[in-house]
This record gives structure tokens, sequence and C-alpha cells, in this order.
């Protein structure tokens, strides 16, 4: 095969595996690269078969002498070759690999690495992981620390070590360090090159873990410059419309005042925060995050409130017609009697002839349609933004001369990783609830109280209740094997634990209407109990609906129990949630249980870094693609680090034409929330 460069597709390189590759993330050559391995094993101990102790795991280098198939009682192959290194003989052993035979011939000279077993006399290694030894070239799966990926289906960690060390070896010099040298000295790194190289074939364990530093370092280094970029640009010679924040004090008091509430400590702070922002004349960027009740409407209010005294319409968007109806209601409720006009723009409404009918337009998606002139639109507030495109926010804001924006969300996403994925946002946070609202008791169910469980949720049904039964996912995203257990879940409940109740099962592989008709018969209380698959709408508000069960509850971060939880509890009735866990470790019961007393999404956030690092972050995998790979959200440190780096060379991007090509490449990968 000719040289390639690392740019290269693998549709063209690797035709035949692009669609397993594809599985690990692997789509240019360069990925390879970047494909780091999980562990590696050692065999690091090259020896002589004379001088391998018993039971040691050793490398040990001979000819061939003999090799073939032999067929056991029970009608098995199994392959046996004996290699002489003028030191000794070594039997070995492979079970059912015929194409062994094949590849090793007679007179070959092999590197075998393995567990020394047998006895003095006759020594053997069962299965090991062997490779011809050729002139001019070292061993890559033998006598070393030999690296372990990750694999799948069809390629293996063998197949995977080839490819590395031949690019590696044939694409070295195409592997230039990006990072100002200065820079790279001062943080004390390893040069990417070298980086690269020893996080797959490692002198040492010490060595292997300084290369993954560095390879963490870059891949935040650029999450934070590419934001930074973003910010810059949101920012650029752009100028934000002036809100006349302290001309309005008083109105805002007066507001205040009218609310038949008083507003949070947090909702105050965000109010300020966003105050800051559109009097600031730069345009407003910001993301507004709490948990679902917390009171984020009424932030939101308070800015188009200040946006209409200053002179500009609003526009609040939500992803669904009956959220948009729920805002219009509210936001009418409370700004109407300060003689705002407040219209409603849904899919199932027609056209808005006049554009200055109104201060404040609400609607789905339908506010972006193309009849829709906005005559000074100095505000967009956007509710539960992740489930909008990046293209449907970018119309919107085209809409108007860069307005200010505000997206909602109740993703409880830890303020770290705010920080670093977002960073070229502003964030606020509503981390505590209004008062007098009631928590849902929550409740770690021990084995042995099962069955006393289902007697009380029998109880509850009686009285009226709903009650949600959550089946653990078995795979990461629901496939059918979650299915059919959820299936057999069902069928024993309603066969051995509730037969006189009315039970509905509710999951991921449902057609959309067959979901919609379950909800809605579930909503008007033909069913008593629903069993679901954690994919259930996080939308669903059914008020009567006051007991959540979770089963297998260790499978799932705190924050995604905490979303799943907060599927009931919507009406006035204390709502309880229960939660039961498959295995008994401390470490689990210690995590599962911080659900009894915390009771806010972003908090929980934080403690499943601190449980479980990045890789089960709640929020994080949304579009299906992980954020950090080599690094972790919760390396703060690393994190601030990076910032910092970030930040200082940020200004000086230019002279450093490599650094700048490489953000170009890698900021098409990281999706901003803008
Ligand atoms: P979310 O953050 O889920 O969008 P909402 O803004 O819909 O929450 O508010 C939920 C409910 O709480 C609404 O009925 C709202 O009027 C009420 N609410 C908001 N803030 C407060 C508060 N400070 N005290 C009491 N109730 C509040
Ligand atoms: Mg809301």
């Amino acid at each position: 095969m000719k040289t390639m460069r690392l740019t290269t597709p693998i549709t063209i390189s690797h035709k035949a595996y692009a669609k397993r590759l594809e599985k690990l993330g692997i789509v240019t050559l360069q990925d390879f690269l970047l494909h780091l391995p999980h562990r590696y094993d050692d065999f690091s101990i090259v020896t002589t078969i004379a001088a391998s102790p018993i039971g040691t795991v050793v490398t040990v280098q001979g000819r061939i002498m003999a090799i073939k198939n032999v067929y056991t009682r029970n009608h098995k192959k199994i392959q046996q070759a004996e290699v002489d290194d003028g030191t000794g003989i070594l039997e070995i052993v492979w079970f059912n690999q015929p194409f062994i035979i094949k590849t090793l011939k007679v007179g070959d000279v092999i590197s075998v690495g393995g567990r020394i077993e047998g006895n003095m006399i006759r020594k053997k290694i069962i299965s090991p992981v062997y490779e011809l030894l050729h002139q001019n070239s070292e061993p890559i799966h033998t006598g070393r620390l030999v690296p372990v990926y990750p694999e799948t289906a069809g390629v293996s960690s063998k197949w995977l070590r080839r490819q590395i060390y031949r690019l590696l070896t044939e694409s070295s010099q195409e592997l230039v360090d990006f990072l100002p040298e200065g820079m790279q000295k001062e943080l004390q790194y390893m040069q990417l090159p070298a980086a690269i190289r020893y996080v797959h074939f490692p002198e040492n364990l010490d060595q292997a873990q300084k290369a993954k530093e560095r390879l963490a370092f870059d891949e935040v280094f650029f999450v934070q410059l590419s934001a930074i970029q973003r910010r810059n640009e949101w920012r650029k010679d752009k100028t934000g419309f002036l809100f006349e924040e302290e001309k309005f004090s008083k109105a805002m008091n007066d507001l205040k005042k009218s609310l038949p509430f008083s507003l949070t400590k947090s909702q105050q702070r965000a109010i300020e925060e966003i105050f800051v922002n559109v009097s600031s004349g730069k345009p407003m960027n910001r993301l507004l995050e709490g948990d679902v009740g917390s009171g984020k409407t009424i932030v939101a209010a308070f800015v188009i409130y200040l946006s209409f005294l200053s002179g500009y319409q609003s526009v609040l968007m939500a992803p669904t017609e009956i959220l948009a109806q729920q805002h219009f209601a509210t936001i009418k409720k409370f700004l109407e009697p300060q003689g705002m006009k407040i219209v409603l723009q849904t899919g199932s409404k027609k056209n808005i002839k006049n554009e200055s009918i109104f201060d404040i337009l609400i609607g789905t998606h339908a506010v972006l349609s193309e009849n829709i002139k906005f005559n000074k639109l100095g505000l967009v507030v956007i509710d539960e933004q992740q489930r909008f495109g990046v293209e449907q926010r970018s119309i919107i804001r085209q809409k108007g001369k860069n307005p200010h924006l505000l997206t909602m969300t109740a993703t409880p996403i830890p303020r770290t990783v705010a920080l670093t994925l977002y960073g070229d946002l502003d964030v606020s946070y509503l981390d505590e609830m209004p008062k007098g609202r009631k928590e849902i008791k929550t409740w770690l169910v021990p084995a042995t109280k099962r069955s006393g469980a289902y007697q009380w949720i029998a109880k509850r049904i009686h009285d009226g209740d709903q009650v949600f039964i959550i089946c653990p996912f078995i795979e990461e995203s629901e496939s059918m094997t979650t299915v059919k257990a959820a299936t057999k879940e069902f069928e024993r409940l309603q066969r051995d634990i509730f037969p006189t109740f009315r039970l509905a099962m509710l999951h991921g592989k449902m057609k959309a209407k067959e979901k919609d008709t379950i909800l809605e018969t579930f909503r008007s209380h033909e069913y008593d109990i629903l069993i679901a698959t954690p994919v259930v709408e996080v939308g669903i508000d059914i008020p009567n609906a006051t007991v959540m069960v979770i089963e297998g509850a260790e499978r799932f971060g705190l924050a995604g129990l905490h979303q799943l939880r907060g599927r009931v509890g919507r009406g006035e009735k204390q709502s309880f949630c229960l939660l039961f866990a498959q295995t008994k470790s401390p470490q689990t019961f210690v995590r599962l249980k911080a659900l009894e007393t915390l009771h806010i999404g972003a908090t929980l956030a934080e403690m499943d870094l601190k449980f479980r690092g990045s890789g089960e972050l709640y929020g994080t995998q949304q579009h299906g693609k992980q954020w950090l790979k080599i690094a972790s959200f919760s390396e703060t440190a690393l994190i601030e680090k990076a910032k910092q780096a970030a930040n200082k060379l940020f200004p000086h991007l230019r002279e450093y034409p490599l650094l700048s090509k490489k953000l170009v490449q890698q900021s098409k990968q990281f999706i901003s929330p803008d």
C-alpha cells in the first residue's frame, strides 16, 4: 500500500472495514492514532526458554520446529507447536484456531508472549500471542507493553495495533506539534509526536501516562480555544441593543410586587446577571439552567418586560405546542396587566399579518415562518434549547439584528462541564426550588422490602393514584434486548404482582403515534401502572401519577434518575420515588442514597462527575457523540490549565498557523448551543 496522508478517509484506505471502524469513531487515518488503548498487556520480559520461570508472563523468541492440528477426543481442533530457542524447547497450544498452521510454518522465527506453564522439563504456553519476527522490525504484539484497544466485531486489538504501528512508521513526518514550543515546555508536556507514539507503544507505564496527559490536554485545550473563538465571533463588531435597566428599575420593582410570590434568591441573581448583559452594549448569549419547576419562565418574563419598556419586541420559542400555550398563559398573566400585547403563534393558528401588533410573540417553531416580520426584535428566548436544531436557532437570530439571546434548559449540566463545553456562553443557575414546593419523597428500597413496597403501591392505586415503573436499559441505547426485558417485567408484574390492576407498556421502539395513544390513555386513567423503558418522553405531564419506581437504579447517573423522578410530582398530591438496585456494593448504596436528600439536578450532576467521571454524564451525549474521549470533566485542574493556556494563546493565534488550521478542523466537531 502506498503511503497515505493522515487525513485520508478510511472509506478509501480501509474500505472493507469502514462501517466497523466508524463504530469506534475512526473515520480518517488520523483517528486511528487517537484511538487510545484502554490498557496495556505486559509482555516486556523477554527471556530464554531455559531461564523463564514457571508461572510468569514472558516473551520468548525461537524457531518453529513442528506445528500441526490435533483432534481431541471430543472432536475439537487444537493447534500444537514446538519452538526451540537454543536453550530449550517450548510447547505451544492454541484452541480451535486452525488458520494458525497456515500462517506459521516450520522454520519460521516467532515471538510468543504468555504465561509459562508445565514443569521445568516440559514448559508450555497456552494460547499465547504470537508474531513472526522479521529482520529490521521490532515486535509489536509481544516483547513489550502491548496496547489493548476498545474493539468491535471484526476489529481486534491485534489488527488495530498493526494499522496504528504502520501509520506511526509511515506517516510520522506528518505529525507535528502545533503547540508553540515555549508553551509546551512551560506546561512540561511531552511533544505531540512523542505523545502519540508512546501512548500506543510505551517503554513503561509512566511514559504511557505522560503521553496520555498530553493528549488529554490537547483535547480540552481545543474545546476551550473554539469556545473563545465562538465567544469572540459573537461579540465581534456587534453592538447589542441597550435595554435601559436603571431607567426602568421602578417598573421592575412593581412587577416584582405584583407577583403572587416572592422570587427565590437564585431567580433574583439570574435576573441581575441577565440585566448586566442586556445593558452592556453587546448582544447577550446566556444559558439559564434550572430543574423543571424552578421558575425559569418568570425570570424570562422580567427580561421580556424590560425589552418592551426599552422599546423592543421579543419572541419566546418553545419546543411543543403545549409548552407554548403554557408560556402564553403565564406571560399573559404577569405581563398583560403591564400593558403588553401578547400573541400566540403555533402551527395550528393562522398567519400574523401585521408586523407591529405584538410586543411579545410566543410560539413553537412556527414563529420562524417566513411571513412573520419583526419590527424591532430585541430579545429571543428559547426554551429547552437542546430540542431545537442549530439551524433553527440561527434563523431566529437572523430575524433581528443581533438580538439578545436567552436559552433555557432543564438538562442538569454541571458548572465545570458548562464552562468547558459552552465556554462561549454565560450561564445562570436556578439551584433552588420556590418555597413550599413538595419534594418528591425518595427511598432506596432494599431487596428484602420489595414485596412490602408492592403492597404499598397497591394501596396507593386503590386510593386512585397512578404509577410509573421504569425498567433499566440493558444497553446504552435502547435495543430489542432492552425492550424484551421490559416486556418480561411487564408480564411478571401483571401475572404475579398486580393481577387486578390495569397495566400498560411503553418503549422506544414503538411508533410515535402508538406512544402518544398509550400516554393519552394513561393520562385519562384507563391504566393504573405504566411500565416503561427510560426513553419515556421528558415532557410528559400526568398530574395523577404520584409514584415513580426505578429498577436497576445503579445503571443510571444521579442526574438521570433525577430527571426520571421529575415525571411525577406534577400535581398537588405528594409524590414518591422508589429506587431498586441490583447490586449491593457500598459505593452504589452511598451514591443512590444521595437522592433521598438532594433535589437539585445540577448538584446531582456534579456528584455524578465525582462518582463516575464524564463517561456517563447526563446530557453530554445528546448528539450521539461523546464530548471528551481522553480527558474527563472531573479533571478540574486540567480544565483550568487548558483554559488559561487557551486564553493566553488566543490573541496571538495568527502567529501559529498550524494551530489555527487545526482549530478550524476541530471547531467543526464542537457544536455550540447557539
Ligand atoms: P420551569 O423552570 O420548569 O420552566 P416555571 O417557570 O414553569 O418552571 O414555574 C413553575 C411554577 O412555579 C409556575 O407555576 C410559576 O408560577 C411558579 N413559580 C415560579 N417562581 C416561583 C416562586 N419564586 N415562588 C413560588 N412559585 C413560583
Ligand atoms: Mg419551563
